[in-house]
C-alpha cells in the first residue's frame, strides 16, 4: 500500500530492513537446528547466541539472563504462572487494574485457585501510587506484577521504586514487569533495578511477530510452561525459532541507542501534541508525562469505530484502544475515570520512528473533516 499513514504502532510495527534481511538469511541459509552438534547446528546456535547478546547489551544484563519465547504473552504467562510451583511461598499477588490481558488473565486464573489478588488502581493520569503498593505489601506477598508502560494511554509506572519497595518489604516476592510497550523505547538498565522478571516482544519495535523475550535475574528460579527438549536452559522447551530470533536482533541493531531514539521521538510527539491541542473538539486521555509514543484522545459525541473507518478510507490507520480490546469498552479508560461518551469516542495514536510531522498533519486535517462531515452519534 502506498502513502499510508500508520499510527497504530502499539498494535504492531512494520518489520525493518535489517529484521527482514536477518530473517531471510536464517530461513534460506542458516536454517540448522541450534541443538544439532554438526556445523549447521553450530552456525544456528551462534546466531541465537549473538541475538541473545544484543538483547542483553540493550537491557544491561547478562546474556544468561535472557530467554527467548514465542511472544510477550508467553513471557508474561511464564513469569506469572511460575508462582504456582514455588514452595513455601505466600498467597498474595499485587498487580494493577490496567495491565494487559496477558497479565490479568493468568492472574485471574491464579485467583480462582485461591491466590489473593490486590489490584492497584491508578489515578486519573493512569499512574499507580507507591504508597498504596507499600500498604499492600506483606510477608505473604509472592508476586508483584506492574507494567512499565500502559498500552492504551502510555502512562509510565514507577517500577524502579516499586521493585525496591517490594524487595524491602517482601523480600521473597518476585517482581515482574510487562515491558512490552517500553522495550526499545525507554532506556532500561536492569543492572540498576531490583526487577526479577521482565517481558518484551519483538513486533512492537519493528521486529517480527512471534518472538518474545523473558529476562530472568540470575538466581531467580521459576518453572517452565512448556516441557520437552530443555531448550533455553530448560525454561522454554521447543526448537528455537532462529529466523525470528535473528529478526529481533535486526530490529535491535537498527534501533542502536534507545536514548537517541527517545529524543527524536519526543520531537515528533511534541509536534503531535501541539497540533492536537489546536483541535478544540478533542480531550486528551494520556497524561503529559506519558511515553512519547502513545497519545490517547477522545472525540466526545463520535464513535471511535466510525471515526476509525472514516480515517481508514483516507489510508490513515489508528486504533480505538488496544488491539486486543476488539470493540469492548476500555477498562483502562474506565479506570482513569473517562466518561462513557469519552470512552466511546476514544482513539489511540501510536507512533514509531517511521512517522513524520506530515503524518500528524494528515491525521489532524482528516479528523477535522470527519467531525464536520459525520453526524454526532449522541
Ligand atoms: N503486554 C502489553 C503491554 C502489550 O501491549 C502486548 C501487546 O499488545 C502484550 C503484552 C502481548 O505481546 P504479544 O503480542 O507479543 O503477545
Amino acid at each position: 500500500m502506498n502513502n499510508i499513514v500508520y499510527l497504530d504502532n502499539s498494535a504492531t510495527t512494520k518489520p525493518c530492513v535489517k529484521a527482514v534481511e536477518y530473517i531471510n538469511n536464517a530461513l534460506c541459509e542458516n536454517w540448522g537446528n541450534p541443538s544439532s552438534l554438526h556445523l549447521m547446528g553450530m552456525n544456528a546456535e551462534i546466531a541465537v547466541s549473538e541475538a541473545r547478546g544484543s538483547v542483553a547489551t540493550f537491557l544491561h544484563c547478562r546474556e544468561d539472563e535472557i530467554f527467548f519465547t514465542s511472544c510477550g504473552t508467553e513471557s508474561n504467562n511464564t513469569a506469572i504462572m511460575s508462582i504456582k510451583y514455588k514452595k513455601h511461598n505466600g498467597k498474595r499477588i499485587i498487580t494493577t487494574a490496567i495491565e494487559h490481558p496477558s497479565v490479568l488473565e493468568p492472574i485471574k486464573a491464579l485467583e480462582k485457585e485461591g491466590y489473593e489478588v490486590i489490584y492497584l488502581h491508578p489515578d486519573k493520569s493512569g499512574v499507580i501510587s507507591l504508597e498504596e503498593l507499600k500498604s499492600n505489601l506483606n510477608s505473604d506477598t509472592c508476586l508483584v506484577s506492574i507494567m512499565l508502560v500502559n498500552n492504551e494511554i502510555g502512562s509510565i509506572q514507577p517500577i524502579i521504586e516499586a521493585a525496591e519497595l517490594t524487595k524491602r518489604i517482601a523480600p521473597n516476592a518476585l517482581f515482574h514487569t510487562d515491558a512490552v510497550q517500553a522495550f526499545g523505547k525507554l532506556p532500561i538498565n536492569l543492572q540498576k533495578t531490583k526487577i526479577d522478571l521482565l517481558s518484551a516482544s519483538g513486533h512492537k519495535i519493528h521486529g517480527p511477530k512471534g518472538i518474545g523475550i523473558l529476562y530472568k535475574r540470575k538466581g531467580v528460579n521459576i518453572s517452565p510452561l512448556l516441557l520437552g527438549g530443555g531448550q533455553e536452559k530448560n525454561l522454554r522447551s521447543g526448537t528455537e525459532c532462529v529466523p525470528l530470533i535473528c529478526g529481533l536482533k535486526g530490529a535491535i541493531d537498527e534501533i542502536g541507542s534507545a536514548e537517541k531514539l527517545y529524543q527524536k521521538q519526543k520531537e515528533l510527539f511534541d509536534y503531535a501534541h501541539c497540533k492536537l491541542c489546536e483541535l478544540d473538539f478533542i480531550k486528551f486521555n494520556s497524561n503529559s508525562e506519558c511515553i512519547p509514543y502513545i497519545i490517547n484522545i477522545s472525540v466526545p459525541g463520535y464513535r471511535s469505530e466510525v471515526l476509525q473507518h472514516f480515517l481508514e478510507r483516507k489510508n490513515i490507520f489508528v486504533s480505538s484502544g488496544s488491539a486486543c480490546a476488539k470493540g469492548e469498552l476500555s477498562y483502562v479508560l474506565r479506570e482513569i475515570e473517562a466518561s462513557a461518551i469519552e470512552i466511546d469516542g476514544a482513539l489511540r495514536l501510536s507512533f514509531s520512528r517511521y512517522n513524520t510531522n506530515d503524518d500528524v498533519d494528515s491525521f489532524c486535517s482528516a479528523l477535522c473533516e470527519a467531525v464536520s462531515v459525520l453526524k454526532k452519534s449522541i
